[in-house]
């Protein structure tokens, strides 16, 4: 049975990959850092199907360990400081973590298990300023937050040890995706959980930064299959994976009020507090190049995205 190594498995995509994985006859080994209240809710439905091991990206030893002993055919970095708001207040943690702990897992892997593929967690962030166009795998970087930078260096790194030491090291690019286990403080999630608690009636208002700032949203689980595509090609090399259409926040918003038969006008509210330092005001992904080579093609849209998390999301507040 090949192993898959995964680096972040309790987060979101840690957690639709491990499934899409073990489904595939694969066995996992997930990487996951001491904590006195380590959550694994998004893995409740295959805790007992995997194995867990302690470790920490900020230690290298602690994947030295795992690797040499379980012998991975496919490591998957997905492990990160990975959100944008915070990498302002969290800028040394956020390399730390994001770019050198990226350094330390190639390290570890070209230590233990050279042979083995590995995917890097890249981001459509490391485009950054890009203009109004849409991006590809050709498109300059220009990250805008220490969490964009730290993926550049970590994107980099990990061309470098494909191009240094010959390893089989992919480098995805990945537009945002979300889902109902995206973590609370990302945009979408944020709205689709307010929107819930409002129908419930234990939430009135609703605050955000920018609404007029445009993502290329898409599903995690469409996502996460390209990650695995990436790293059976004959060939290691970097793809953009994107839905090719982007939308505001605004009307991400005002789609999931709708379904909840909400008026978006009442409830949401202007906070310049949640503005940040350098905004990113458009990204949209050109995956022209994952389509022809991968044959990868993202299954749900965006209002089908918007409405699998707000049905989900009333379901949770009993709406
Ligand atoms: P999450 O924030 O949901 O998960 C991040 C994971 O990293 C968690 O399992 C977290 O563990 C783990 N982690 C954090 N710090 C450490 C550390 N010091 N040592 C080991 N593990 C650590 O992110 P996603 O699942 O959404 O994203 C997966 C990857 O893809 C990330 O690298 C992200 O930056 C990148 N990415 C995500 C995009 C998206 O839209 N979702 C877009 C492009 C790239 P814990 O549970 O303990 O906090
Ligand atoms: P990001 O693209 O990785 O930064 O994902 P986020 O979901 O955190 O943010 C997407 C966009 O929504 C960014 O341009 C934010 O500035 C904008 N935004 C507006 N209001 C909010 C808010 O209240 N929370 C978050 N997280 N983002 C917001």
């Amino acid at each position: 049975m090949p192993t898959a190594f995964i680096t972040g498995i309790t987060g979101q995509d840690g957690s639709f990959l491990a499934e899409q994985l073990l489904d595939a006859g694969w066995s996992v080994v997930g990487l996951a850092r001491r904590s006195a209240s380590r959550s694994l809710w998004r893995l409740a439905g295959i805790r007992d199907r995997i194995t867990m091991v302690d470790g920490d990206l900020l230690d290298m030893g602690s994947m030295i360990d795992p690797l040499r002993e379980y012998q991975p055919d496919h490591v998957y970095n997905l492990g990160a400081q990975s959100f944008v708001a915070t990498s302002w207040r969290q800028p040394l943690l956020t390399g730390d973590v994001t770019a050198l702990g990226a350094a330390r897992l190639l390290e570890a892997v070209r230590i233990a298990c050279p042979e083995a593929r590995v995917y890097q967690a890249g981001s459509s962030e490391m485009f950054g300023l890009a203009g109004d166009g849409v991006q590809s795998e050709a498109t300059p970087f220009h990250p805008r937050s220490p969490y964009g930078v730290a993926k550049v260096y970590a994107h980099h790194l990990a061309i470098n040890y494909r191009e240094s030491h010959g390893m089989f090291v992919v480098g995805g690019i990945l537009f945002n995706h979300e889902s109902e286990r995206r973590s609370p403080e990302f945009v979408t999630r944020k709205i689709t959980m307010a929107v819930a608690a409002i129908k419930a009636g234990k939430q009135d208002k609703l605050r955000l930064g920018r609404v007029d700032v445009r993502r290329d949203w898409g599903f995690a689980g469409d996502y996460t299959r390209a990650m695995t595509a990436m790293l059976e090609q004959d060939q290691p090399k970097d793809f953009v994976i994107a839905t090719g259409k982007s939308w505001s926040v605004d009307d991400f918003a005002k789609r999931a009020f709708d379904i909840a038969g909400l008026k978006m006008e009442n409830h949401v509210e202007h906070d310049p507090a949640l503005m940040r330092p350098a905004e990113i005001p458009n990204l949209c992904g050109d995956a022209t190049k994952a389509h022809t080579e991968l044959n990868w093609q993202p299954q749900l849209s965006f209002d089908e995205l918007v409405t699998r998390m707000t049905v989900a999301d009333l379901k949770r507040a009993g709406a």
